[in-house]
């Protein structure tokens, strides 16, 4: 048999622990689905206020861990938690770096530190492996938060007698977020500047990129759907790093992200008013019921399309589209329910518009799972319009759900839903592919049109919630390309 492989998992956002994001929701089931497979896997975590706060059993594990800090040391407490299937989960103590109320920022931006908070998160992670001397066969990243990881692996732990000759994978989830930060801030990670900070290292255009560190010093890449990985290297979707990623092409793999049905699934969901499956379909009528009412829409609209929105509200999700169209929306006599918290302009843009059309477009800002998880089940259409969308989880929740998805054709979005044939039956969901209000709104309209064939619709609902896509292709994957980088 083959030996059990160690991976250190390192996110800076995880479920149930802290969230801003998909990345939370990747990485809080990734690992459960590895161990399943037969991965010894751990985690490390910043103990976030929000951690804190969640009630978790925790014992401490080191009292003051040196931690390197520039040409200095700190020291950390390090707590250890276990998820409910026993995967260990370190969670680094530093009051004046973590106990924070947000996880990467305020209403007026990024936090001023953040270089500061996540290479101490990523040199503690690799301390508390040196310590515990465990030794990963693979140390897996995600996103700017850990993209020194692989360079400090390169760099400074190359002596290090655990973690040397470590293979690390990182995996990015957005391009958009590049962790750029000024150089004057490159003596914080302890990574010299002759070896490192030069056009085919970290730097970018004069300032360093955490991002661009983790592509550059990982032994392989991966982004989380097929589409985006072909996308990122053009222009048009690269944002400056297709020339990077085209050169890494050979090492760069695009695996789709899977879903959590423990999570997302209206037949066992514990924040709906009732529960549904194919087989029972009358509990998503209810659902329907009880959004409508939550949510203030006219009961008039009953038998109309009810439309749902659940999104970080940044340019990236495409709700400019839906702000130039908003009075044609309307004009079809829908419903429309949205979710959000992100860039004042966006959020302000859906106020405006329930002002325009009360009792027929409903806004709740803020970070509000319950009411996430009644959307995706009293909704009867779900908006993905996104300008990119590297995968895009919660087109694929919807799925499951019976609420058909409007996509725009990027990334996982492109991947996971297919344009549904009233002729054929075939098909999932609708998309568009330019980025214009019009395509979008054509869509729309099709959709409308298809609601009120209660036969075809009903079709697609059945569609929809009967793919699958759980976890299990794409962790065997990941597991491939452990074995893969181990071998380097
Ligand atoms: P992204 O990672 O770009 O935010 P995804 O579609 O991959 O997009 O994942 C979004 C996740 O965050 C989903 O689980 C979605 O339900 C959740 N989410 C986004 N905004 C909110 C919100 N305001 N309240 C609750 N959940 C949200």
């Amino acid at each position: 048999m083959a030996e059990q492989i160690k991976i250190l998992f390192l996110s800076s956002e995880v479920v149930p622990f802290a969230k801003t994001g998909g990345l939370a929701d990747v990485s809080g089931t990734l690992p459960v689905v590895l161990k399943g497979l037969g991965a010894d896997i751990r985690l490390a975590l910043p103990y976030y206020r929000i951690i804190r706060e969640g009630g978790f059993k925790t014992d401490l594990l080191f009292n003051r861990l040196e931690v390197p800090f520039g040409r200095e040391k700190l020291s950390a407490n390090v707590f250890v938690t276990e998820t409910e299937e026993s995967i260990p989960v370190y969670l680094i103590e530093r009051e004046d770096l973590y106990d924070r109320p947000n996880l990467y920022g305020n209403s007026m931006g990024d936090y001023y530190d953040n270089i500061e908070r996540f290479t101490f998160f990523d040199h503690a992670s690799l301390k508390i492996a040196e310590a515990l001397g465990f030794r990963p066969d693979v140390i897996h990243c995600h996103d700017w938060q850990t993209g020194m990881v692989p360079a400090l692996i390169k760099g400074p732990y190359s002596e290090s007698s655990v973690l040397s000759g470590t293979s690390v994978l990182f995996t990015f989830h957005n391009l958009g977020h590049q962790g750029i930060f000024p150089v004057d801030k490159l003596y914080i990670t302890g990574l010299s500047a002759d070896k490192f900070f030069h056009m085919e290292g970290l730097e970018y255009w004069g300032n360093i990129s955490l991002l661009k560190a983790g592509i550059v010093y990982s032994d392989a890449v991966t982004t989380v759907s097929p589409t985006y990985a072909r996308e990122v290297q053009t222009g048009s979707y690269g944002m400056g790093m297709e020339g990077l990623l085209y050169k890494k092409r050979s090492i760069l793999h695009g695996i789709l992200n899977g879903v959590d049905y423990r999570l997302w699934d209206p037949a066992t969901d514990m924040h709906l008013s009732a529960n549904y499956s194919l087989s029972d379909m009358t509990g998503k009528g209810q659902c329907k019921d009880f959004l409508i009412q939550e949510m203030g829409i006219l009961p008039s609209l009953r038998e109309r399309p009810l439309i749902g929105i659940i999104s970080r509200l940044e340019a990236q999700k495409g709700f400019d589209l839906l702000e130039e169209i908003i009075e044609d929306v309307i004009a079809l006599n829908v419903g429309v329910v949205a979710l959000g918290t992100g860039e004042v302009t966006v959020q302000k843009a859906f106020e405006n518009a329930v002002k325009r059309y009360p009792g027929r477009i409903s806004f709740h800002t803020g970070f509000n799972e319950p009411l996430a998880h009644r959307i995706m089940a009293g909704a009867d259409i779900f908006l993905v319009p996104s300008r990119y969308e590297p995968c895009g989880l919660t087109q694929m929740y919807a799925l499951r759900y019976g609420t058909v998805p409007i996509v725009r054709a990027t990334g996982g979005l492109n991947d996971s839903i297919d344009r549904f044939e009233p002729r054929t039956g075939k098909g999932n969901g609708f998309k568009f592919i330019p980025y214009n209000s019009s395509a979008f709104f054509q869509v729309l309209c099709e959709a409308e049109e298809i609601f009120r064939d209660k036969k075809a619709w009903e079709k697609l609902m059945e569609n929809g919630m009967k793919a699958d896509f759980s976890w299990g292709q794409s962790a065997r994957r990941y597991l491939e390309i452990y074995r893969s980088v181990m071998d380097v």
